[in-house]
């Protein structure tokens, strides 16, 4: 009996958990404030197309192993597909799809003139070389070819994926297309098509609405703490940012392995390099080792998840004493961590406002590859300074006048604009 109850428990917490379902449910509490009818929210329910391949690859000691890969176009109603690719070893297609959802809604809310996508290979990049990683790449782009291109559906970098791998993609697909295409990627290196500004993007954007949530909650945040949970691209350029732009203390980092605390701050170098020599940021030196859930309960001032969704939960969403929540990773709070962060008056900065500046920056690219000119890094952020600042405060203005939580308010706007489309296409 015990073990049944248990049992159920846990399908009930995956559940709760699965990405995807989160996804419908934020959906529904749109569709109930828009008072959208039923074969609208069907549409926004659903992916448009999902592929799934399986892709035979080379290993190095000769053995043949087949991986298993998605690409989803979630919604393309306002412009071709955008949504970067995850190499991870828990991928599902679950997860592909939230994702691809959320791509929608993030580019809906930056009125980019793009649509939701997100591509995602089962595999663990930490256990591969590079001519593995470099015949996956290959591979996944030979299997999604014909679905993907500059004018159909654009990848670009996710978690474990890199500049590099970008590169791979790139040139497999110009060489299947017989000419270079740089404009089917985004997130290249910069001797390929990719744009100044894109390799520490995501965290710049976050960084632009931390500022204007610190201005609206009144937090001087030269005299910020800063507690950071995951420590890939985001968690570091973010750790970076917060000292140098705002003069604020990173006082912790953690990873997959665990943490780092010292209260008088941490260098977010000297952090990189251990992490890089010994795997993890756990073992900086003259620093305190704490686990991964006591550095999302920190008393600090700000609080950054940037690694992988579902981190934020109805467990531990009462003991987070952050003034500012900044989703920098995509999905790290479920609906009942929501509702309970909005009533200890947490601000949330939702994952699809804090983390578009990488998409933000990603659709530059593909202006300046259209146009074969480049600008500088600064004219990059500026635009995207502009851009993120005043989307956050539009939303910071409907969560104000309606008094719903700044989610809310983010997937009232988005939501409404893929609609709009639809309905402009007499799709709906
Ligand atoms: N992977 C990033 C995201 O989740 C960037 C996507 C892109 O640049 O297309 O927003």
């Amino acid at each position: 009996m015990v073990q049944i109850s248990e049992r159920k428990q846990t399908a009930s917490q995956e559940n709760k958990n699965n990405p995807f379902n989160i996804v419908r449910q934020q959906i529904d509490r749109c569709a109930e404030i828009l008072e959208l009818e039923p074969h609208v929210v069907a549409m926004l329910k659903n992916p448009m197309r999902e592929l799934h391949v399986s892709m035979p690859v080379r290993m190095d000691d000769g053995t043949t192993k087949i991986f298993q890969g998605f690409r989803v176009l979630y919604n393309d109603a306002r412009g071709i597909g955008k949504g970067g690719i995850r190499f991870h070893p828990e991928e599902t297609i679950d997860t592909v799809r939230a994702l691809s959802a959320w791509m929608t809604w993030k580019c809906a809310l930056l009125d980019l003139p793009l649509g939701g996508a997100k591509g995602g290979v089962i595999c663990n990049p930490k256990e591969m070389s590079q001519a593995e990683l470099e015949r996956l790449s290959r591979a996944y782009v030979r299997a999604i070819f014909q679905f993907i291109g500059p004018d159909k559906d654009v990848p670009a970098p996710d978690v474990y994926t890199n500049p590099q791998i970008m590169a791979w993609m790139v040139d497999e697909y110009s060489t299947i297309a017989g000419k270079p295409q740089f404009g089917v990627i985004t997130g290249k290196p910069l001797c390929i098509g990719g744009s100044p500004g894109r390799g520490d993007a995501t965290a710049r954007g976050g960084m632009y609405t931390i500022r204007e949530a610190a201005k609206a909650q009144g937090i001087d945040l030269s005299k910020a703490t800063v507690a950071i949970q995951g420590y890939g691209n985001a968690g570091y350029h973010a750790a970076r940012l917060c000292r140098d732009m705002f003069g604020a203390k990173v006082v912790a980092v953690c990873d997959s392995k665990g943490g780092a605390y010292c209260e008088q701050g941490i260098d977010p170098k000297q952090a990189y390099e251990c992490k890089h020599e010994d795997g993890s940021v756990c073992s900086l030196s003259n620093t305190e080792r704490i686990s991964k859930e006591e550095t999302l309960e920190l008393e600090v001032d700000i609080l950054i998840p940037a690694a992988i969704e579902n981190v934020i939960t109805a467990q531990n969403a009462g003991k987070i004493k952050a003034k500012i929540l900044a989703e920098l990773a995509n999905g790290p709070t479920n609906p009942e961590a929501d509702d309970i962060l909005f009533a200890n008056g947490v601000h949330v900065i939702p994952d699809f406002l804090c983390n578009a500046g990488g998409v933000t920056v990603s659709y530059f690219e593909m202006v300046q590859n259209a146009y074969m000119y480049y600008w500088d890094e600064a004219e990059v952020y500026d635009r995207l300074d502009k851009r993120i600042s005043a989307v956050y405060n539009s939303v910071l203005n409907i969560s104000r006048q309606y008094k719903t939580n700044m989610r809310q308010a983010a997937y009232t706007l988005a939501v409404k604009r893929v609609v709009d489309a639809m309905k402009a296409r007499g799709w709906v």
